[in-house]
């Protein structure tokens, strides 16, 4: 509450007490408050970006979890850096590369999966295996490409052994470099590709067919500070292995371009996240 508040509250509570006493209005000398300290909003939304990444390291080791540090990391260039050099858990001693993500800035939609697997532990690259080429072309049918207009990252930036789910200290760990992602690429829309991914962003135990065909919302916090509408479906590599996921992976793509058509056809011209490509 600010000192002018505080003031109009005080002479409204004794000019209430004047009436209820006998009815006559007192003289009282000017009122002397302060502001309150202002608090840090949920997500430290309105907050400078630096002071922002501390608080949030801070709250990790509070909670005595052990989390990166994202000190430096303003742009998606300096947080690809930070990813690679990481040694904050485990999984940096068993990976080749660790991998950032990859995809235009400011992009139409991202695509968040669990973690690399061996094909993007080789290459440093997201989605590069039979599971990414499935994932393109179900991102091709309704018109998002990671040249383009698509950006995609992992929930853990390190291959968990031989495919393993991340394991939740690891996600906790790594998590702060996704959140900051999302809150540097501003995407309009989340694809949440598997039930690890899901849950993990969404913070919930629900398995995904519960989460999937409908929209949820996530907020990183920043300066900007808006929910961006979250789809949850399965993971191309179930897909893969059951050909039964299909059909319910399609009715979520058609909700996907439903809300990508909505958002395109509101944008002004030139703000539908085709530029600044930066492929990290
Ligand atoms: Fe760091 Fe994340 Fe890799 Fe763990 S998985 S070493 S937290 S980049």
């Amino acid at each position: 509450m600010n000192a002018e508040e505080k003031t109009t509250l005080a002479r409204f509570l004794d000019l209430a007490g004047d009436c209820l006493r006998d009815g006559h209005a007192r003289h009282r000398d000017d009122y002397a408050f302060e502001d309150d300290a202002q608090e840090a909003p949920k997500g430290f939304s309105s907050l400078p970006l630096a002071y922002q990444m501390d608080e949030e390291a801070a709250l990790g080791e509070e909670a005595g979890e052990q989390s990166v540090s994202l000190a430096g990391c303003e742009t998606l260039e300096d947080l690809a850096a930070a990813v690679r050099a990481c040694e904050t858990c485990g999984l940096c001693a068993t990976r080749t590369h660790a991998v950032p993500g990859e995809g235009p800035n400011r992009p139409l939609a991202m695509v968040i999966g669990e973690g690399p697997g061996a094909d993007e532990d080789a290459t440093g690259r997201p989605f590069v295996g039979r599971a990414g080429q499935l994932l393109d072309k179900m991102l091709a049918s309704v018109a998002l490409y990671r040249d383009k207009n698509c950006f995609i990252a992992n929930i853990v930036k390190c291959r968990p052994p031989k495919n393993r789910d991340p394991q939740p200290e690891e996600i906790a760990a790594c998590i702060p470099f996704l959140k900051r992602q999302i809150m540097l690429l501003r995407p309009r829309v989340i694809l949440c590709a598997g039930r690890v991914a899901a849950q993990s962003l969404l913070g919930t135990g629900q398995g995904i067919n519960a989460l999937r065909g409908t929209f949820a919302s996530f907020s990183a916090g920043g300066e900007a500070g808006e929910a961006v509408p979250v789809l949850c479906t399965f993971h191309p590599s179930a897909i893969l292995r059951n050909e039964d996921l299909k059909r319910p992976a399609w009715e979520d793509l058609k909700l996907l371009k439903a809300r990508l058509d909505s958002i395109t056809s509101l944008a002004p011209s030139g703000e539908t996240g085709e530029h600044d490509r930066a492929v990290l």
